[in-house]
């Protein structure tokens, strides 16, 4: 009896793997195809000034609608992408898109906002990443000082000398970088000492249990922290007005979520800051 039980509970899992197998490369497959007929877009999330509110710059997140899957989670599309390369194909396309809103406000004479766009661990294997991004920023010519650099997670994934290098690079002309998620998954302190980051964004996890003692001194830590390596901090993921006085009582001067805005498309980004 116990053995069927056993066996019950083996072939449940192995179904559910070749499901998920399945569900992947159907997203791969569909991917491919998204990816030349143009599917995804951009969203952009506003950063704001805690203490007036005030947008400050956005973050570019990337959102894809397939024909054949519907609304693909990015939580689920750039982690298949990341481990098959795609995620190359992705972030160009993002960055692309970003740029030609930059140059259309340029052109246009509207002020620019710096936007964050999220780049994968995976790209730094690559060693023509800096030049590649250098190359497209000139061509559409936006001040560096209007695009950063967010270093997603997965630290797993990382080439750290090839990552410090490139890095650099980007630093001596003019881009600033942010380690994103800080304090989950692979960060580690001492990346902040030995990559130059310019700011830490704390994950939204940290924020979301911000009211609970530990959490709190851990906050306040990075936040004093990020103070004394000369670095900026963003909070991540503030949904309420609590979480947000917590943050300003604590010194933390930056942060975006769904308290303030949520991502939302170009055009709607757009009426929000022209309205101003
Ligand atoms: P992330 O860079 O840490 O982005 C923050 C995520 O939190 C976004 O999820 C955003 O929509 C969500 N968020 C913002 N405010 C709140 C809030 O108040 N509450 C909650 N619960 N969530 C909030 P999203 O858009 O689903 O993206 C997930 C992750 O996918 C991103 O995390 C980033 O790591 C990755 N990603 C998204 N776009 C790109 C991209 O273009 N390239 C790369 N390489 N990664 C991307
Ligand atoms: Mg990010
Ligand atoms: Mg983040
Ligand atoms: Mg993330």
């Amino acid at each position: 009896k116990s053995r069927k039980k056993i066996g019950t509970v083996i072939s449940y899992f192995e179904k559910e793997t070749d499901q998920q197998i399945q569900r992947e490369l159907n997203v791969l497959n569909e991917l491919t195809t998204g990816l030349k007929n143009d599917e995804l877009s951009v969203y952009l999330q506003p950063k704001v000034h805690l203490l007036t509110k005030e947008i400050i710059g956005f973050e570019a997140l990337a959102r894809w609608y397939s024909p054949v899957l519907g609304n693909v989670s990015p939580a689920e599309f750039i982690s298949i992408a990341e481990h098959s390369g795609k995620i190359r194909d992705i972030d160009h396309a993002i960055f692309e898109k970003v740029l030609r809103w930059q140059w259309e406000r340029k052109k246009q004479g509207h002020q620019l906002y710096p936007v964050s766009i999220n780049v994968s661990p995976v790209h730094f294997y690559h060693d023509s990443f800096a030049d590649d991004l250098l190359t497209l920023v000139r061509q559409y010519q936006i001040d560096p000082k209007f695009i950063k650099i967010e270093v997603t997670e997965n630290f797993e994934l990382f080439d750290f000398e090839k990552a410090k290098n490139i890095l650099l690079k980007l630093k001596e002309h003019g881009y600033e970088s942010s380690i994103d998620d800080f304090g989950v998954g692979f960060s580690s302190l001492s990346y902040l000492q030995r990559l130059p980051f310019s700011e830490i964004k704390i994950d939204k996890s940290f924020i979301n249990e911000i009211h609970d003692s530990g959490m709190y001194a851990i906050v306040k830590s990075i936040v004093q922290l990020a103070k004394s390596l000369n670095m900026h901090a963003v909070a991540e993921g503030i949904e309420t007005l609590e979480q947000y006085k917590t943050l300003v009582q604590i010194g933390c001067h930056t942060g975006q979520g769904y308290y303030f805005h949520k991502p939302m498309p170009i055009v709607e980004a757009e009426k929000l800051i022209n309205s101003k």
